[in-house]
């Protein structure tokens, strides 16, 4: 009898709850439900008697191939394909925006506008991507969309949790081409479930993927809510994670929430939001072992142009990796007929935009495997080894937002009773990680010049 993703997984705090254990099995034991931290996961229903172990052959955090492994055999033998392992597979890369998309999307709008041409050109028939619910329990689904009005309402990025299991079920109930939006994770989920799976494999006909340095739990969009002055939570009915301001850089978008009675709410990146963003407040822990920048196993990527040379567009702009010679062509043909405006950039540009979330998915996570290691914590095999040697500040930095991580998860059950969150007591709760924070970044500068201080006294001890 084999074990399954509620021993293995749940059990060990490694579900992302992308939902596709859910949907994939043919008992229905399994139900995704919240768990008090705002996360989806995975729960046993009925007695799952079979132990099939068919839900750990599609987990994303279960130890199966892995994304090098599963890219080879998707791409490995397209031609003029190129590899790096920062990047996993590429045929070319393009830095650009869709004019008609830019405004109401995330950054550029090329996904959008991908999306849009895919379903006009009868190239899709569907596609499934997270849409708004004006549901305060649950803001966003993931949803199967027919017309390109609807996929224009369903731009913009989602830093909200979203589930796969009923949109897989439909897609095997429902012939058709489909065309899936995701995180990495969930696109190897996808993957994974498609090798085994006639219905997927033969319908979903393309992946598009986005760049993800981590997810955040329902408890954090309740959190920024509160910290935007809307503090009844209940009432937060919408939110658009990435409003553009003609007078700020494009990093410094903002957060609009809307609640019932459309009163709206409105936060920017730097009045609170990076602070818990970058500290990984609320972050599930699955992410902690996630090696999965560029999601690999998508047949095109779209992300942020974090580069100086375009972050300052506060109109937003797209970086693009693409893997299908099919999406290749349409992306020459978007250029060609002026629907955006693209141009070749080179892969090295698109890791350096990246740089934050590559030193996050593989330098630091070396780190985090190693303290798994020295804890007894299972943990799924990843691509880069264990090590402890990272630098002393860089390894200070890594145990401090994972105390963040916990604690604000913590906090936030404390403090929130009644969908109302004590927001002072909640932050001077976090207030000590914030000082530790605040030394360690003032070490972090002062440590070159101590540096230089030491071995000037050093060599001029030697000289005397
Ligand atoms: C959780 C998260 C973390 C991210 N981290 C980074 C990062 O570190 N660096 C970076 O450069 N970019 C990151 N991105 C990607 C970035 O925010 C944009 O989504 C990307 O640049 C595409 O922009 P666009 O204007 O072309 O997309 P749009 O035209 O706005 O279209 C985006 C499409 O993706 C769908 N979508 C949005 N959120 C999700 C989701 N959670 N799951 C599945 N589909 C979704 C939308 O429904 C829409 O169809 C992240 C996105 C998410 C959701
Ligand atoms: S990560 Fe996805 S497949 Fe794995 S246990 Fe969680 S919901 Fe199921
Ligand atoms: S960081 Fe990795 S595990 Fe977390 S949501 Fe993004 S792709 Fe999934």
């Amino acid at each position: 009898m084999k074990s399954n993703v509620i021993d293995e997984i749940v059990k060990n705090d490694l579900c992302i709850g992308c939902g596709i254990c859910v949907g994939i099995c043919s008992r229905k034991v399994l139900e995704i439900q919240d768990n008090e931290y705002g996360e989806y996961v995975p729960c046993e229903v009925q007695a799952c008697d079979s132990r099939c172990g068919l839900c750990l052959e599609f987990c994303p955090f279960s130890n199966n191939e892995n994304e090098t492994q599963m890219g080879a055999k998707i791409y490995g033998s397209i031609e003029g394909i190129n590899y790096l392992f920062e990047t996993g597979y590429y045929l070319d890369s393009y830095v650009g925006y869709s004019n008609d998309f830019r405004q109401s999307s995330a950054s550029g709008g090329m996904a959008t506008w991908l999306l849009t041409k895919l379903l006009k050109e009868g190239i899709v028939d569907y596609v499934m991507c997270p849409i708004s619910q004006k549901n305060p329990e649950k803001l966003f689904s993931f949803e199967i969309l027919s017309n390109e009005y609807s996929v224009k309402a369903a731009s913009g990025s989602v830093y909200y949790p979203v589930e796969m299991s009923e949109v897989i079920q439909k897609i095997q109930e429902i012939p058709g081409r489909y065309a899936v939006t995701g995180l990495p994770c969930f696109i190897k989920a996808l993957r994974l479930a498609a090798q085994k799976n006639r219905e997927l494999r033969e319908r979903i006909v393309f992946t598009i993927g986005l760049v993800c340095g981590q997810m955040k739990s329902k408890n954090y969009t309740k959190y920024i809510a509160a910290l935007a002055g809307n503090n009844d939570l209940q009432k937060v009915e919408s939110v658009y994670y990435r409003g553009k301001s003609p007078e700020k850089f494009a990093s410094n978008y903002y957060y609009q929430f809307t609640d019932e009675q459309g009163s709206q709410y409105k936060i920017f990146w730097d009045e609170g939001i990076s602070e818990a963003w970058i500290n990984r407040w609320f972050t599930p822990n699955a992410c902690n072992y996630c090696d999965d920048v560029f999601a690999e196993l998508a047949d095109v990527t779209f992300m942020d142009a974090w580069l100086p040379e375009y972050s300052k567009d506060s109109k937003g702009t797209n970086l693009v990796l693409v893997r299908s010679p099919k999406i290749l062509t349409l992306i020459q043909e978007g250029i060609e007929k002026g629907e955006i405006s693209a141009n070749k950039i080179s892969v090295e540009k698109i890791i350096q935009s990246q740089a934050g979330v590559l030193e996050l998915k593989r330098k630091q996570l070396s780190y985090r495997l190693y303290l798994a290691g020295i804890k007894g914590q299972k943990v799924p095999e990843k691509r880069v080894k264990a090590s402890k040697d990272i630098g002393m500040l860089k390894t200070r930095e890594i145990k401090l937002k994972e105390m963040m991580q916990k604690e604000s998860k913590q906090l936030f059950l404390i403090y929130c009773q009644n969908n109302i969150l004590e927001i002072k007591e909640f932050r001077s709760g976090m207030n000590p990680y914030i000082n530790q924070g605040k030394r360690l970044r003032l070490l972090g500068k002062l440590m070159p010049p101590i540096r230089v201080i030491k071995r000037i006294s050093k060599k001029e001890g030697t000289e005397k």
